[in-house]
């Protein structure tokens, strides 16, 4: 099961934001930046930022994460996004005698196939084992362990890249591990940061309208909208 824990982030990670976002509309020193910086002052700057889409401010703030128990399918998900720094466990370097693997809800409520899924990968990795036990090394003998295999990573990310990436992956449409891995992840950012974490979240809510071909409810797509305008 996928666990979340933020290790560490910038100090005062909203009243930065503000800091650095008053440096474009105010002629004040750097001295006096943060002066008379009150958490309503912090909260209209950064409602203003949002609104404007001037989002370099949020690139001041950055939130390190340590993630367990996600498969290596989504991890791999996951390192598609650029603007981020990543440290994942290596299977060249563990051993992984001990072997925990993700089995997705589909796969767990089909009593038949879920037998045949923890047979099969049970098979991989006691062939995985036996390799191991004959000497190949622990880089070659991975190569029959699963997707499902579970990880382990750090990752540090920006809040501005943070926003666009939970645009894209809270997005009901993203895969359900990915979706749940950044459902945590704004959970820890609303521990730290409240304002923040109000902006994590899928891109329909900046848009007004679905993208996807098909909506999961929460917005029509642009074709329905199209649809339900009266003809001229
Ligand atoms: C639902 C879903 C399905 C997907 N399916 C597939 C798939 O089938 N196959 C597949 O290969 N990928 C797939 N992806 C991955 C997707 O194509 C992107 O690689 C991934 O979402 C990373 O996001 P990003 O490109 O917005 O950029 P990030 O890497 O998060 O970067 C953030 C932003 O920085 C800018 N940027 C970063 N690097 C560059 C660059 N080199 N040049 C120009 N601008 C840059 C872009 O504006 C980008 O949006 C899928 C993603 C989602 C959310």
């Amino acid at each position: 099961m996928v666990h979340v824990a933020l290790i560490t982030y910038t100090p005062d990670p909203e009243r930065t934001i503000a800091v650095a976002a008053r440096v474009s509309v105010s002629a004040v020193g750097i001295s006096q930046l943060s002066e008379k910086l009150t958490p309503e002052m912090v909260k209209r700057l950064i409602d203003r930022l949002i609104s404007s889409g001037h989002l370099s401010p949020f690139e001041h703030v950055n939130f390190t994460f340590a993630i367990e128990g996600i498969s290596r399918v989504t991890s791999h998900q996951l390192v598609r996004h650029r603007i981020a720094s990543y440290t994942q466990q290596s299977q060249r370097y563990v051993s992984f005698r001990k072997f925990d693997y993700v089995t997705p809800p589909t796969i767990s409520a089909k009593a038949e196939l879920k037998a045949k899924y923890h047979q099969t990968v049970s098979d991989a990795h006691r062939l995985y084992v036996e390799m191991l036990d004959a000497g190949i090394p622990a880089e070659d003998a991975r190569y029959v362990l699963p997707g499902a295999a579970e990880t382990i990573l750090v990752m540090t990310m920006n809040a501005r890249e943070l926003m666009h990436v939970c645009s894209l992956r809270l997005c009901l449409k993203a895969q359900w591990e990915i979706v749940a891995l950044f459902g945590k992840i704004k959970d820890e950012v609303e521990k730290v940061a409240p304002r923040i974490a109000a902006e994590l979240k899928p891109k329909c809510y900046q848009l007004g309208y679905c993208d996807e071909a098909k909506s999961c409810g929460l917005f029509p797509t642009a074709a329905e909208i199209q649809a339900e305008k009266p003809s001229s």
